[in-house]
C-alpha cells in the first residue's frame, strides 16, 4: 500500500480544489474494526475538506473517526495531533488523537485516519441565535487556543492552505470565476481587494505565530445547561484541527468572529464581545486590532468563494452547499459597516488611544450671536403636552426662541435623542447626532477659515453644510457637520451602538461657529453611573439585568434609555395609568405648590379619597386607613388581625410575596425572593400549600383538593389550641405567574378560618385595581367578600401610596387595642395622586382595555404555544398574564435557565420583561393598562421571534 505524502506539506494554489473523499458509513465501521479494533457503528458528520464519522458503541459515543483528506501528509497529521494535545494541556478541552493515524487505502488514493476523542455538548452550529455571553465565550477559546499556541512549532506546519489570510487575496482572485452570479463574483472581489489594501500595509507589524485557523461556530464544543439551547452554552473546547498552519495570529479571532455574522440577529456589533475577550486573553496590538475588520471580511471573501467552488466540484456535499447561503450573508454582514467605523468601535471598545471625540480645532467662520442651545437629549426637560420629543418639536421650539429673540437655536453634536416616530417601530433606531442643527434668525455668512486637522497625521477635516454653500439661511433647519476628508458618508444620525465609530469620523463642528465644545456625549450606556450605584446603594436593592440599559424617561407603555432607545414595558404593574401621565403630573404639581402636611390637619381630598376607596368595596368595608407602600397595608392588615383576635397565629400560602416590613415578611414564602423563606418562617406562620392548579400536588380539575387540605390544616390548627387570627393570600396568585385560585378555593378557607374567629386578608396588591379587566378586584373572581383587603402599587402609579380597607367593626376593636399615625400616609398630595389616579382609570376607561387588549394578548400567548413546546401553559386574565417555560410538558420541568435567556433576548429586542414564580420560569406580564394592541402585538412577535431563533 502506498502511503500519503511524508513531510511536504499541501499547498492549495499547486493542488486546485479538494474534493472530500468519498466514504460511506459501512465502510467507516469497517474501517474502525479492522485498523482500531472498535466495534461501533458510523454516523456521518459534515466536513469541507475531510471525512469525519463519528463512532457510537452499545455504551454511546466512542469517539470521532477523522479521514484525513488525501491531500494532507502524515507529517501535517501528527502536526495537528500535537497541537490539539497542546490546547487540551492548556485547560481547553480538545478533540485529542486516541488512535491511529494509519494509511488508509480509499479510492482517490491513500489517506491518513485516525480517531479523536469525542467532546460532548455540541457545537453552535446552525443559524440559531448567539447571546453575548456565548459570543464572548467564542472570543475566550480563540484567545486561549492562540495563547497555547504561541511557541509551537512542527514541520507539519508548513503548508500552504486556503484559509490563510496571508494568502486571502489570491485565493479569492483565483477561485472568484466559481461564482456563478456575476453581481456576486464582483461584489466579493471589490470587498477583498478593498480589504487587502487596508491589510497590506500592516502586514509588517502583524505576529504570526501555530494557529489552529478554524475557530468557528462549527468548532467550537460547549459545556451545557441544556442541549439545543444556544443562548445557555459555554464554549469550553475546540475541534478539527484540519487548518491548522502558521498564519497571522489576529486571524485566529478574525475567522471566529466572522462565524459570529450569520446567526439570527447578529450584526458587526454583535462580535465585540469576543473580541474583548478575546484581548483580555491574548492582548491585540494597534496594529492588529485595525487589521481585524479587514480580515473579517476577507474571511468572508473567502468562505463565499470557496464554498462556490466546493459546491461546483461536490454538488451531492449538502454540508456545502447548505453553507452557502450563510457565506454570503457573512460577507454582507461584514461589509455592512464601513472597515474605519468598525475599527474605530473596536479601538475605542479595547481602550486604545484613539481619535475620540473631538472638536474641530480651526478658526472660527461665523460668529451666531446670542445663542441658544436645545437639549434634546433623552432626559432633557424639553417635553412635548402628551408626546416625547416628537418629530416636529425641535424645530417649533426653535422658530419660538428666534421669536423670543435668540440669534441662534443650535443642537448638540453627540447628542442622541429620542424620535417618538421610531418607538417601537425599530428596535434600535438611528438617535446619535453627527453634527450641530441650527435656526438662524438671520441668514449668516461663513467667513474665511478651515476646520484645521485633527492632529492624525495625514487626516484632513472638512466643513460640510447644506448644498456646500457659504450662506447659511434664517428660519430653516440647517445641519453642520465636520467630517475626516476622504471617509465614508457619515449618516447625520447613527446609531448608538456604533456612534463611538462615527464620531471617530467627525468632529465638534461648535468651535467654527463660535460656540463652545458640546460635553462630550459621554456614557450612552451607563456603566459608570451602574459603578456608582454599586458603590453607594446597598447591593440588596438589586437592578434588572446583569447588563441594564440607563432608562431616564417613560411616556404610556414605553420607556427610553439614554441611547435613544425605546422600550416596551412590560413589567411597570404600578404605572397602571402609564408613564409620565400628564394629567397625574399636573395635579400633583398644583397640589405641591399649594399644601402637604399630615392626616391630622384637617383638609378636604383625605375625606374625598378615603369615601372613594370604600366606595370601590362592597359592604361592610367602609373605612379607609391611608400608608405608603404595599408592605406597610401588609402590616397594617397583619396588626388589625392580631390585635383584634388577641391571637399570634397566621396563614399564609406558599410561593407568596408580601412585602419587606417585619410581619410582612413573615408571611412571605416566595423562595424566589427569599431562598430561604420556608426555613426561616417565624413560629406563627404557617403555610399552606400554593393552591397551583398547574402544577403541585392536585392538577386540573383536582386542585379544587387545595381547598380541603387547608381547611384542614386550619382546623388541626384551631384543635391544637392555635386558632388563626387570619387568613392572608392573594386572591388572583399574581406571584405565581396571574393564575387564577382553585374555584371555590377562598370560600371554603375564609369560612373555615371565620368559623375559628379568625379574619379573612386579601392582598390586591399586585392584582386589584382593574388589571384584572373582568373584576376590579381579585377577590370577586373568588365570589368572596374578605374582612381585610390591602392595596398600593396602583394607587399612586409610582407614587407611593398603599391602603388598608375594612369594616368599620374591625376598625373599631382596633382603636381600642391600637394605635395608627402615618406622617405621609393620606397627605394632601398623596390623597390628590389617589383620586387623580381613579379618575384617569375611569374617563380613559383602563379597566376594560385590560380586558380588551388582555384577552387579545392571551389569545396571541396561546397561538404561540400552539407552535412553540417551550411554552406550557399561558396563565392570567386582563393584564397579568404569566407565559410559563416548561422543558416539557409532561414533567413541567420548569425552563428556568431558558427564561431568564429569553428575558436578556427580548430586552436587546426592545421588552422590557422579567421572570416569576419559586422556579422563576413564568414571564410576569403585567404592563401599564394603557397598553395597546400595537403594543401587544410587538411584545408576541418579539417573544415569537426569540423563540424561534
Ligand atoms: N403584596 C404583594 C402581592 C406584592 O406583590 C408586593 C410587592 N411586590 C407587596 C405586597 C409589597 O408592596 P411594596 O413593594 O409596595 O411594599
Amino acid at each position: 500500500m502506498s502511503s500519503p505524502p511524508e513531510g511536504a506539506g499541501v499547498d492549495f494554489f499547486a493542488q486546485g480544489g479538494l474534493p472530500v473523499p468519498l466514504v460511506t458509513v459501512e465502510q467507516a465501521a469497517g474501517l474502525a474494526a479492522t485498523s482500531f479494533g472498535m466495534k461501533v457503528r458510523a454516523f456521518p458528520l459534515g466536513s469541507q475538506q475531510d471525512c469525519n464519522f463519528l463512532l457510537a458503541g452499545d455504551g454511546g459515543p466512542a469517539g470521532v473517526l477523522k479521514i484525513a483528506n488525501p491531500a494532507f501528509s502524515r507529517t501535517e497529521v501528527e502536526a495537528q495531533d500535537a497541537a490539539a494535545e497542546l490546547i487540551a494541556a492548556a485547560g481547553l478541552r480538545a478533540g485529542v488523537a486516541t488512535h491511529g493515524p494509519v494509511a488508509v487505502p480509499l479510492a482517490g488514493g491513500p489517506a491518513l485516519a485516525r480517531v479523536l476523542r469525542y467532546l460532548p455538548g455540541g457545537t453552535l452550529t446552525g443559524p440559531g441565535y448567539l447571546s453575548p455571553r456565548v459570543v464572548a465565550g467564542l472570543g475566550l477559546v480563540a484567545g486561549r487556543v492562540s495563547r497555547a499556541l504561541r511557541g509551537f512549532d512542527h514541520p507539519g506546519l508548513d503548508r500552504v492552505l486556503q484559509w490563510d489570510l496571508r494568502h486571502g487575496l489570491r485565493v479569492v482572485t483565483v477561485l472568484a470565476e466559481h461564482v456563478r452570479d456575476p453581481e456576486l463574483r464582483a461584489r466579493v472581489t471589490e470587498a477583498a481587494s478593498g480589504a487587502w489594501r487596508r491589510v497590506e500595509p500592516l502586514a509588517g507589524e502583524l505576529p504570526w505565530q501555530a494557529v489552529h485557523g478554524d475557530v468557528t461556530d462549527d468548532n467550537v464544543v460547549c459545556s451545557v445547561v441544556r442541549p439545543g439551547v444556544n443562548g445557555l452554552r459555554t464554549p469550553d473546547g475546540v475541534i478539527d484541527f484540519g487548518d491548522l498552519t502558521r498564519s497571522w495570529a489576529v486571524g485566529e479571532l478574525a475567522v471566529a468572529i466572522t462565524s459570529v455574522l450569520r446567526h439570527a440577529g447578529a450584526e458587526p456589533c454583535s462580535v465585540l464581545p469576543a473580541v474583548r475577550a478575546f484581548h483580555a486573553e491574548r492582548p491585540l496590538s494597534a496594529a492588529e486590532v485595525a487589521a481585524l475588520w479587514p480580515l473579517v471580511v476577507l474571511r468572508a471573501a473567502v468562505l463565499v468563494v470557496s464554498g462556490e467552488q466546493q459546491a461546483a466540484l461536490d454538488s451531492g456535499n449538502e454540508y456545502v452547499t447548505g453553507a452557502l447561503e450563510h457565506e454570503r450573508t457573512c460577507l454582507d454582514q461584514a461589509v455592512s459597516v464601513p472597515v474605519e467605523v468598525m475599527t474605530a468601535l473596536m479601538t475605542n471598545e479595547l481602550g486604545f488611544p484613539g481619535p475620540g471625540p473631538r472638536v474641530a480645532p480651526g478658526t472660527a467662520v461665523a460668529d451666531l450671536g446670542r445663542v441658544s442651545v436645545l437639549d434634546l437629549a433623552v432626559q432633557s426637560d424639553v417635553v412635548d403636552e402628551g408626546a416625547w420629543l416628537s418629530p416636529g418639536l425641535a424645530g417649533r421650539m426653535a422658530l419660538a426662541r428666534l421669536d423670543g429673540g435668540a440669534d441662534a437655536v443650535v443642537t448638540r453634536y453627540g447628542e442622541a435623542r429620542l424620535d417618538a416616530s421610531r418607538v417601537l417601530a425599530e428596535t434600535s433606531p438611528a438617535t446619535v447626532a453627527t453634527g450641530i442643527e441650527l435656526w438662524l434668525a438671520r441668514p449668516v455668512t461663513l467667513g474665511a477659515g478651515s476646520p484645521g486637522s485633527p492632529g492624525s497625521p495625514g487626516e484632513e477635516l472638512v466643513l460640510t453644510v447644506p448644498g456646500g454653500g457659504t450662506v447659511l439661511p434664517a428660519r430653516t433647519a440647517v445641519q453642520v457637520g465636520v467630517r475626516v476628508a476622504g471617509g465614508p458618508e457619515v449618516p447625520w444620525l447613527v446609531r448608538p451602538e456604533y456612534a463611538a465609530g462615527w464620531l471617530a469620523l467627525t468632529a465638534d463642528p461648535g468651535p467654527l461657529l463660535g460656540l463652545p465644545p458640546a460635553v462630550p456625549a459621554g456614557d450612552l450606556v451607563g456603566g459608570d453611573l451602574l459603578d456608582r450605584r454599586s458603590a453607594a446603594f446597598a447591593d440588596v436593592q438589586e437592578h434588572y439585568y446583569a447588563d441594564p440599559p440607563r432608562i431616564e424617561r417613560g411616556w404610556r407603555h414605553q420607556l427610553a434609555a439614554v441611547d435613544g432607545r425605546s422600550y416596551l414595558d412590560m413589567v411597570n404593574n404600578v404605572a397602571v395609568l402609564g408613564h409620565a401621565h400628564p394629567r397625574l403630573a399636573a395635579a400633583v404639581d398644583r397640589q405641591l405648590r399649594k399644601l402637604n402636611t399630615n392626616s391630622r390637619f384637617h383638609y378636604g381630598v383625605v375625606a374625598e379619597f378615603a369615601e372613594r376607596l370604600a366606595g370601590l368595596l362592597p359592604s361592610p368595608l367602609d373605612t379607609v386607613f391611608l400608608v405608603n407602600s404595599g408592605s406597610e397595608a401588609v402590616d397594617l392588615a397583619l396588626r388589625l388581625a392580631l390585635v383584634t383576635t388577641g391571637r399570634q397565629d397566621v396563614v399564609a400560602v406558599q410561593e407568596a410575596y408580601h412585602g419587606w416590613t417585619y410581619a410582612s415578611d413573615a408571611v412571605s414564602t416566595s423562595t424566589a425572593d427569599n431562598p430561604n423563606a420556608l426555613a426561616t418562617r417565624p413560629r406563627w406562620v404557617h403555610a399552606v400549600d400554593a393552591p397551583n392548579a398547574y402544577r403541585g400536588r392536585y392538577r386540573g380539575a383536582s386542585a379544587v383538593w387545595y381547598a380541603a387540605d387547608a381547611v384542614r390544616f386550619i382546623a388541626g390548627l384551631a384543635a391544637d389550641g392555635r386558632p388563626p387570627a387570619a387568613f392572608l393570600a392573594e386572591p388572583f396568585y399574581g406571584n405565581a405567574g396571574g393564575m387564577a385560585l382553585p374555584d371555590g378555593y377562598l370560600s371554603a378557607v375564609y369560612a373555615e378560618v371565620r368559623r375559628h374567629g379568625g379574619l379573612a386578608i386579601a392582598d390586591e396588591i399586585q392584582v386589584g385595581y382593574g388589571r384584572l379587566g373582568h373584576w376590579f378586584w381579585g377577590f370577586e373572581q373568588q365570589s368572596v367578600v374578605p374582612d381585610v383587603v390591602t392595596v398600593a402599587k396602583a394607587m399612586g402609579n409610582g407614587y407611593p401610596l398603599g391602603a388598608v380597607i375594612t369594616s368599620r367593626e374591625i376598625a373599631g376593636k382596633y382603636r381600642d387595642a391600637g394605635y395608627f399615625f402615618s406622617s405621609t400616609g393620606g397627605s394632601p398630595v398623596s390623597c390628590v395622586a389617589g383620586l387623580t389616579v381613579l379618575d384617569v382609570i375611569a374617563d380613559e376607561g383602563l379597566q376594560a382595555n385590560a380586558a380588551l387588549v388582555g384577552s387579545y394578548l392571551k389569545g396571541r400567548l396561546e397561538e404561540l404555544a400552539g407552535r412553540h413546546p417551550l411554552i406550557g401553559a399561558v396563565h392570567g386574565s386582563g393584564l397579568y398574564l404569566g407565559a410559563e417555560f416548561v422543558r416539557d410538558r409532561d414533567t413541567l420541568e420548569p425552563a428556568t435557565a431558558e427564561t431568564m435567556a429569553i428575558c436578556d433576548r427580548m430586552l436587546s429586542l426592545g421588552v422590557v420583561i422579567q421572570p416569576t414564580s419559586d422556579r422563576m420560569c413564568v414571564l410576569k406580564i403585567k404592563p401599564p393598562l394603557c397598553l395597546d394592541a400595537a403594543g401587544a402585538d410587538f411584545f408576541a412577535d418579539t417573544l415569537d421571534r426569540v423563540l424561534t431563533e
